[in-house]
């Protein structure tokens, strides 16, 4: 029987040995006082792996045969509501059987009570056998748990104290519709004049006489758009300030928006108008919806202008389990180039037994393991630091010694999630596309046919890049969240500077050197970009005290003057940071399990030369393009 979960031995590590369930586990399940839950560690990974072994077969027998027939079909609305194909109908069906859209949602609110990390493995097996799949999939209990954290956050969530059981929450009757496998929910953020530029979204959120909130305007590209539930956000407060690129973003609210809603006479009425399915590429599993709403009925989650706010809080997870769809389709292709590649033979040998050929399966083998490394301990962590936030938040018996202790170890979770998930993001969807791209490329000419699939991952890996925020957008957080790391606290980046310095030339492992240099490429180019970024604040920095240095350098920041360089260059500091992370993560999987060296050893084959070339192109490039842009846009474009 073909199972994604039981041919995966790297997979296969992480649920094994490479997760620090006892922490996950024991949040997860109140300190094991949760009613009807497991007792101990042990009952409760046994449990995960049977979920994963399940999603594992199913993907591998029920979805991946059908995977070109799933592209060939789409999607069509029929008296304005989208129906689906006969072989996504089926397999949504198949998968409600098998409950898995439950599997985080709390025991009390009629699910399974999994950890988030349960749920992102398990769509890293669905995504390998067709990633839109997956991706509709994730628009159920995704959303459900959107609810649920949004009523936490705005304080109508209710607890009990000492069992930390949810009692009553907002969102009940949507959690308990999407449980009960009748509905879905999506995410409607984009405009057709607004996408990564959310300061420009119009889209209007306006109180009526009776006090009730209207939403008018259009939405765009809404995966799943035709579900029951869609997070809105809209514009409720006007533009104070023109000319500040992120004002916008402050008069932004998020609503809750029911598609079909009840008229005095009992009569329901669709609300949220399906106004065009896109026609794509690729994904085709996966309804693309452009919305419009005229005066749509909604309820405002949180406050007015909170709406930015409550988008991040959605997109966290969203970009995580972007993470682990890429990754399903790294795996994918890789699988389908090694198995074509060891049979096809050429010039009296296989193909895989040619030099490059061989480097490119190499390289996919190992661009996976750092990808699945860096996801894994995202998930973790973010997960880690949402559930201590309500352990902090709703048990009263902890004394103010366990409280100070909690809230330290959920600020070094989180801190370590948001370094973590834009990177993840980032890497996870430029890799798919490269890997999807190397499997046509190793097919040959049957590559580029639809025989073994390998021509749909390619299209279908294009949109990961774009969605959920774009890989540029991912780079430039990460980028200015490293450079005002740098600035808050310049005492620890030089300590890590000299700390690499020393252990790049002084330890004894090689493989702990060679680590060490990966790390100094990545913090010799965030000094440069650091140092000639803001160049005139950096320059009256110098002789000044480092405790200053905060003070000084926040003070009178202007993003269009001051972050030009590392703007240019926030995808090659992303990639360097990459590095960073996965060699630390690397490593110190190496040191606990001896096993790992090898991946290590291979992801640093390449890792240290790519560092190298990234860091020297940040140090000696740049300066022309930076020039013609200085150039009024019509000269430029001559
Ligand atoms: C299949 C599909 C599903 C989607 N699902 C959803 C969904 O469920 N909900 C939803 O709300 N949206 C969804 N989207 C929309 C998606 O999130 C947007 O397309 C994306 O955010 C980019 O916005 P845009 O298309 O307007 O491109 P633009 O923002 O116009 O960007 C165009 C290019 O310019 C770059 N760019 C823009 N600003 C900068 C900058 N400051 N610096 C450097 N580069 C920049 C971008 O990275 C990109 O390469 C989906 C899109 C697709 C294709």
């Amino acid at each position: 029987m073909a199972n994604f979960f039981q041919d995966n031995a790297d997979l296969r590590y992480y649920f094994e040995r490479g997760v620090e369930w006892d922490e996950l586990v024991r949040l997860t399940e109140k300190e094991y006082r949760d009613e009807g839950g497991f007792e101990n560690l042990a009952e409760a990974r046994e449990f995960y792996g049977e979920i994963l072994e399940l999603a594992g077969q199913f993907a591998a027998e029920q979805i991946a045969p059908y995977a070109a027939e799933l592209d060939t079909q789409d999607n069509r609305i029929v008296d304005g509501e989208v129906v689906a194909p006969p072989r996504v109908a089926t397999i949504f069906e198949q998968l409600g059987e098998l409950e898995l859209h439950t599997l985080t949602i709390p025991r009390e609110l009629g699910g399974m009570n999994a950890p988030m990390l349960v749920s992102f493995l398990v769509s890293e097996l669905l995504a390998r056998a067709d990633v839109s799949v997956m991706t509709h999939q994730g628009f159920h209990g995704g959303m459900a748990m959107a609810a649920l954290i949004f009523s936490i956050h705005e304080g109508t969530t209710e607890v009990d104290a000492e069992t930390l059981r949810i009692q009553k929450t907002r969102f009940e009757g949507l959690i308990r519709s999407i449980v009960d496998g009748k509905s879905w929910g999506c995410m409607d953020i984009t405009e057709p004049d607004a996408g990564s530029d959310m300061a420009a979204l119009r889209c209007r959120g306006e109180l009526d006489d009776e006090g009730v909130w209207r939403i008018t305007g259009e939405k765009t590209f809404i995966t799943s758009g035709h579900g029951e539930w869609h997070y809105v956000i809209a514009r409720t407060e006007p533009v104070t300030d023109a000319e500040s690129p992120l004002s916008g973003l402050e008069g932004l609210s998020m609503f809750m928006v029911p598609a079909h809603v009840t008229d005095a006479d009992g009569s329901v009425r669709r609300q949220v108008e399906i106004a065009r399915l896109e026609e794509k590429l690729g994904h085709h599993a996966s309804a693309t919806c452009a919305l419009a709403f005229d005066g749509a009925r909604a309820e405002l989650i949180g406050k007015r202008g909170e709406g930015f706010r409550y988008m991040l809080i959605l997109m966290n997870n969203a970009r995580l389990g972007v993470g682990f769809e890429a990754l399903g389709l790294s795996e994918c292709a890789y699988r389908i180039a090694r198995d074509y590649a060891a049979e096809r033979r050429s010039m009296g040998k296989t193909i895989d037994r040619h030099e490059m050929l061989a480097d490119y399966l190499d390289e996919m083998k190992s661009d996976i393991e750092a990808v699945r490394a860096i996801g894994v301990t995202a998930a973790q962590h973010e997960e880690i630091a949402q559930k201590l936030a309500i352990q902090l938040r709703f048990q009263a018996d902890l004394s103010e010694q366990a409280r100070a202790d909690l809230e330290r170890r959920r600020k070094r979770h989180s801190r370590k999630s948001r370094r973590l998930t834009p990177l993840l993001k980032f890497v996870a969807a430029e890799n798919a596309v490269k890997h999807a791209r190397l499997a046509v490329q190793i097919l040959g000419g049957v590559g580029y046919t639809r025989e073994y699939g390998a021509e749909k991952l390619l299209r279908d890996a294009m949109v990961l890049p774009i969605y959920e925020g774009t890989s540029q957008i991912q780079a430039l957080m990460a980028m200015k969240d490293t450079l005002m790391g740098m600035v808050k606290a310049p005492k620890r980046f030089l300590a890590r500077l000299a700390e690499a310095r020393v252990t790049a030339i002084s330890a004894r492992d090689p493989l702990v050197r060679s680590a060490a240099r990966v790390t100094l490429a990545s913090l010799s180019a965030q000094q440069h970009l650091l140092l000639s970024t803001a160049a005139d604040k950096a320059k009256a920095l110098r002789g000044k005290p480092l405790a200053e240095w905060p003070e000084r350098f926040l003070k009178n920041w202007d993003p269009k003057r001051d972050f030009r360089l590392a703007m240019l260059h926030a995808e090659r500091l992303a990639r360097l940071l990459t590095h960073e992370v996965v060699v630390e993560i690397l490593l110190e999987q190496a040191e606990r399990h001896p096993g790992r060296r090898e991946v290590l050893e291979r992801y640093l084959s390449r890792a240290e030369l790519r560092a190298r070339h990234e860091a020297e192109t940040i140090h000696e490039y740049g300066e022309r393009i930076l020039r013609s842009l200085e150039e009024p846009a019509s000269l430029a474009a001559e």
